[in-house]
């Protein structure tokens, strides 16, 4: 499933080459997504230009002019490509005023394609209520403390609610935990002030990292173009049985809230 890294990875693809680009043609050859794809709305935005891409949590919000915005999220196995898009899971074509068309391919078709007016997006119900972003300021260890303040819940949960901070998914939560090293099971209220801030900072530099490498291939997702390659740096996730890269020791694996999670039982307290 693509998680922020990924999503991040999709959206600067789509400012490096879809903003500017006006819309010839729009053709929607499957609307069975997640919800039904909105089509006369969508087909209304013949003639309109890209003029932004932004991501808020794990949803693309791709700004058009006359003002209306794309919301797309990608689902479990979506994805926004350029090319010829004629492949049997290729659902929503989009002809373009210069160079190859923007295609959505959605093999399992979990994704979400939505045309939004300024008001609708204030109201959208998929954008309320979510925490801040990980890589901004508003995610600080004052923010975190906060919100881990007598609380019994399990810090690795913690880290995976929207509602505290998005976009940090099963994968990163457990490699930040192994780098902070903090036990995933470990009460979010008894974590010290110190041990939150390496949290913090483990949260950013895993994100980032995996960012650089354009996100992680996992199973049957692959970001734009080629796929990301993250997964050969992972220390922890996927790595049950195997030697701990710090210490040695096998990795140890349980199911945690429903969520298979990764742990150093030597590194991790
Ligand atoms: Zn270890």
């Amino acid at each position: 499933m693509p998680e922020l890294p990924e999503v991040e990875t999709v959206r600067r693809a789509l400012e490096a080459h879809l903003v500017g680009r006006r819309i010839v043609a729009i053709q929607c050859r499957c609307p069975a997504l997640r919800r039904p794809v909105p089509v006369p709305r969508l087909e209304q935005l013949v003639g309109s230009t890209f003029v932004a891409a932004h991501r808020r949590a794990k949803f693309l919000l791709l700004s058009l002019s006359p003002a209306t915005t794309l919301l797309v999220h990608l689902g479990m196995t979506g994805n926004l490509l350029f090319g010829h898009g004629d492949g049997p899971h290729d659902h929503v074509w989009f002809g373009l005023d210069q160079g190859p068309p923007l295609f959505y391919r959605d093999p399992r078709r979990f994704g979400l394609i939505e045309v939004l007016s300024a008001d609708e997006e204030a109201r959208c119900a998929e954008l309320a209520g979510l925490g801040p972003e990980p890589l901004t300021p508003d995610f600080s260890a004052d923010y975190l403390q906060a919100q881990c303040r007598g609380r019994r819940r399990p810090i690795k949960s913690l880290l995976m609610d929207n509602r505290v901070v998005v976009g940090v998914g099963n994968i990163y939560a457990s490699e930040s935990l192994f780098q902070a090293a903090i036990r995933p099971t470990t009460p979010a209220g008894r974590i010290s002030r110190g041990r939150l801030e390496r949290l913090v900072h483990a949260v950013r530099a895993v994100l980032e990292a995996a960012i650089d490498a354009g996100g992680t291939t996992i199973a049957d997702y692959q970001g734009t173009g080629a796929g990301g390659h993250f997964q050969h740096q992972l220390a922890v996730y996927g790595r049950s049985g195997k030697a701990c890269r710090v210490c040695d020791a096998p990795v140890h694996s349980l199911v945690l809230a429903g969520r298979s999670t990764f742990y150093c039982r030597r590194c991790q307290h």
